[in-house]
């Protein structure tokens, strides 16, 4: 193996827009511990050198050897490993992150390589001390000079212990003191054994360095000696490792964290929106949960034991009531007619005035009060019902009785139904299955004539959950020949169908909020897109000092995923407030759905990723080398 460090044999490179050769057939061997200067008139070809050095960029022709490891042969991601371990950075604008730390800029190469934390604070100590910047360690880096910013980027390039510092017109932004500064620190490194290759236009900082090699359209015109080399250190004389993957990866979590905190009004609007997204999807989700389980508590109590009968033909009832008491399981039954409000038209007659009601009529016979459980008072008025002596009587819920303008419990009125004189019997004293029965008017059905095309049923109570059991023998012990012509309620019918109707409900919410999350999703996607276009040079700065691109989808992805998650969890808190205020409000008891919850954390995360992919893929497509030079 020589002692060449670097070698560059025939090397072309070849922009497509341009018309010139940037690089044109370059010869160039660098050994350790050199001290280099590349000077030439702008546009020479000056920095594609060194970005081909630095495996920023790629020759199109020529060799490529570092340490006896051809270029050519590695894949993308084993260069950028190569480029992390060989090379440091430093370019005439300094590229400071300038919202972080001086001690987490300095850090970036080692974070990238995945160093662990006391070796990044080992190493970053040293680099600082070494640029005199020790002191900044915990300012902000935008807040420093621009002497100083390049120092804290010659930090950062010296941090990781490069072999060779490429330094791209470091002191070109820099006055007559803060350039000698400088140069003076290269001078040191260099005597330390970096190797160092500056370009320059400046005379008087190549004369600091001991060869000068000057470029003419893209190729060496010269390649002058003019100081003698320093020995290196023996540390230096070790081979190179092959490049390899970095085993730790945590860096990533504090990078994505460290961006998203540096700019928090972003930040806020992104996660705003994730909030109210997934807090209109938690309490949607919630709130229908809540809505479901009134219904059902409200309708559990009759839904258990109750069924009811449609009656074609109510004078048949006597002969159907005998059959279905006769069935397993039947508690009572008894028979209830509605009497359209049109045919009932409810008054009494006051003297010469006539006070009417609106109450609903209801002709009724004794077992109808058995399977309501209604009491009456007085007590007997129950009895009444069922008398069949001629004379129809009446039981008044306390609404009704009072707008027939009859007092509290005075039996003996009479009041005129459907053209019929009833005699007022008694009262609803108790009615604990029917919160409608207060309201009513109960007629006796034995005594009364009841309007054609009544609704008539038959309403059965059965033993506690035998509903279903009772309504399944009742058809055919009703009509053995059409049992299909007897129709057949349960309680639990209208249940189902109140669970199909929560679930339509559920349905609709689920999808307003989805297309509310998608438009999340949607606008992070370009806040982020506009985002990755304003960090091209961090990106690159990133790449430079060893990020690979996968690195930098993955940062991206990272970024969304936390805002996601962010905003799923801070919804989710959002919603179960919504939820249980609105309940409140309604005067019900909350029911929160886990699954539900768990459900919404993963919406916002996955939310959060699926909408930094393109900002993500688009990050990693970018080519440090041309976003460093700012194009
Ligand atoms: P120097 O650093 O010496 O000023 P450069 O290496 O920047 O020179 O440029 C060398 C030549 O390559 C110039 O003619 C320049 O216009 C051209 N060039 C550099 N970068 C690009 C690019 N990204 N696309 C097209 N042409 C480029």
């Amino acid at each position: 193996m020589s002692g060449a460090l670097i070698e560059l044999r025939g090397v072309t490179r070849r922009y497509s827009q341009g018309q010139d050769t940037a690089l044109d057939g370059i010869d160039l061997t660098i050994d350790r511990g050199e001290f280099v200067a590349i000077v030439g008139q702008s546009g020479a070809g000056k920095s594609t050198l060194l970005n081909v050095l630095g495996l920023l960029d790629l020759a199109d022709g020529g060799e490529y050897v570092i340490d006896g490891i051809d270029t050519r042969e590695l894949g993308e991601e084993q260069r950028d490993r190569l480029r992390a371990q060989v090379f440091g950075f430093v370019f005439q604008d300094s590229f400071v992150l300038p919202g972080e730390s001086v001690s987490r800029n300095v850090a970036l190469p080692l974070r990238m390589r995945g160093a662990s934390p006391p070796v990044q604070v080992e190493s970053v100590t040293r680099a600082l001390d070494r640029f005199d910047m020790l002191h900044t360690a915990d300012q902000t880096a935008g807040t420093l000079s621009g002497g100083e910013r390049q120092r804290v980027a010659f930090a950062r390039a010296v941090a990781g212990d490069p072999l060779v510092v490429l330094a791209d017109e470091p002191t070109g932004n820099l006055d007559s003191r803060n350039t000698a500064r400088v140069m003076d620190h290269l001078a040191h490194l260099n005597a330390d054994g970096t190797t160092v290759v500056i370009v320059t236009h400046s005379a008087e900082v190549a004369r600091a360095a001991r060869r000068t090699v000057t470029i003419s359209d893209g190729r060496i015109e010269s390649d002058v000696v003019t100081g003698p080399r320093r020995r290196p250190p023996a540390r230096r004389d070790g081979g190179l490792a092959a490049p390899s993957r970095p085993r730790r990866s945590g860096w990533r979590i504090g990078d994505a964290l460290s961006a998203l905190l540096l700019s928090p009004l972003r930040t806020l609007t992104m996660l705003a929106a994730f909030v109210i997204a997934i807090a209109g999807l938690v309490t949607a989700v919630n709130m229908s949960a809540t809505a479901a389980d009134q219904i059902s508590e409200k309708l559990s109590a009759a839904a258990l034991d109750e069924v009811t009968i449609l009656l074609n033909d109510p004078d048949g009832r006597a002969e159907e009531l005998e059959s279905v008491r006769g069935i397993d399981g039947v508690v009572s039954a008894g028979t209830k007619v509605l009497v359209a409000g049109t045919d009932s038209q409810p008054h009494r007659t006051v003297g010469t005035r006539t006070v009417s009601a609106d109450s609903p009529v209801v002709a009724i016979d004794r077992g109808f009060l058995a399977v309501g459980g209604v009491t009456t008072s007085p007590t007997h008025a129950a009895e009444l019902i069922d008398a069949e002596d001629g004379t129809p009587v009446a039981i008044l819920g306390h609404g009704a009785a009072e707008k027939l303008g009859i007092a509290n419990d005075r039996v003996g009125d009479t009041i005129v139904l459907a053209g019929q004189e009833v005699l007022v019997a008694g009262f609803i004293r108790s009615a604990e299955r029917d919160a409608a029965l207060p309201h009513t008017i109960l007629v006796s059905l034995a005594d009364f004539t009841v309007p054609r095309g009544s609704d008539s049923r038959i309403v059965i109570r059965t033993a506690p959950g035998l509903p279903a059991k009772v309504a399944e023998a009742l058809p055919l012990a009703l009509d053995p020949v059409q049992p299909g012509n007897v129709i057949v309620q349960t309680v639990a019918d209208l249940r189902r169908l109140t669970t199909g109707v929560n679930a339509d409900l559920a349905v609709n919410v689920l999808v307003i909020s989805s297309v509310l999350l998608v438009l999340v999703c949607l606008t992070s996607s370009v806040s982020m897109f506009l985002t990755v276009l304003s960090r091209t040079r961090e990106i690159a700065l990133r790449r430079a000092v060893g990020a690979t691109r996968s690195d930098i989808r993955f940062l991206f992805l990272l970024e969304g995923s936390l805002l996601g998650l962010a905003g799923g969890i801070a919804g989710l808190a959002v919603g179960i407030a919504a939820t249980t205020t609105l309940s409140m409000t309604l005067g019900w008891v909350p029911t929160f759905d886990l699954g539900g919850a768990l459900v919404a954390v993963a919406a916002g995360t996955l939310a959060g990723a699926l909408s930094a992919v393109l900002p993500a893929i688009r990050a990693a497509r970018l080519e440090p080398a041309l976003a460093l030079r700012g194009t």
